[in-house]
Order: C-alpha cells, then structure tokens, then sequence
C-alpha cells in the first residue's frame, strides 16, 4: 500500500511485496469476496415516457411536439418551416 500509495504503479511494485497479497486473495474461498444467487426475473417495463405529437398544417405529417413551430397562425414541421424561409 505504501507504494502504491506513492504514485508505484502495480507492475512495479517488487514481487516480494506483491506475491504475498496475490497469494492470500487466490487461496481466499469465493464466498469472501462474491455473493452469488440464485437467478430471478425482474420485471422490465418499457418506458412510459410518450411525446405529444400534433399534425404540421403544411405537409400533414405527425410531427413530435417539441419539434413543431408557430408558422403564421400555423403548426409546422421544422422541413415545411425551413422551406417556406426559403422563399422569403
Ligand atoms: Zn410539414
């Protein structure tokens, strides 16, 4: 721990130091280390996020709310208000 501790890389801490901590922890029973079970379902559900969509007034195409704009008086999807901000 001193080593390492004092910025010693792991590969370069001496295999006298090591070795003796490597062979305790591959000698120690699974169990002291991991807990294992026996396996269950969860119960995934999809997610219940849904987004409001509305009609673009231009093309007619459903269109996410969040991505629809105000176009003289009218909803708009974002291709039908970058065209008509083409014409002008
Ligand atoms: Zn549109």
């Amino acid at each position: 721990m001193q080593q390492r501790n004092s910025g010693v890389p792991a590969s370069k801490v001496p295999g006298e130091i090591s070795q003796p901590f490597i062979d305790m922890v591959m000698s120690m029973q699974d169990s002291a280390f991991i807990e294992v079970s026996d396996v269950f379902d969860y119960d995934i559900k999809p997610p219940t996020v849904q987004f409001k969509r509305v009609k673009c007034d231009v093309c007619g195409e459903m269109v996410i709310e969040k991505y629809a704009r105000i176009l003289d008086d009218k909803i708009a999807c974002i291709p039908c208000l970058e065209k008509e901000q083409r014409v002008f």
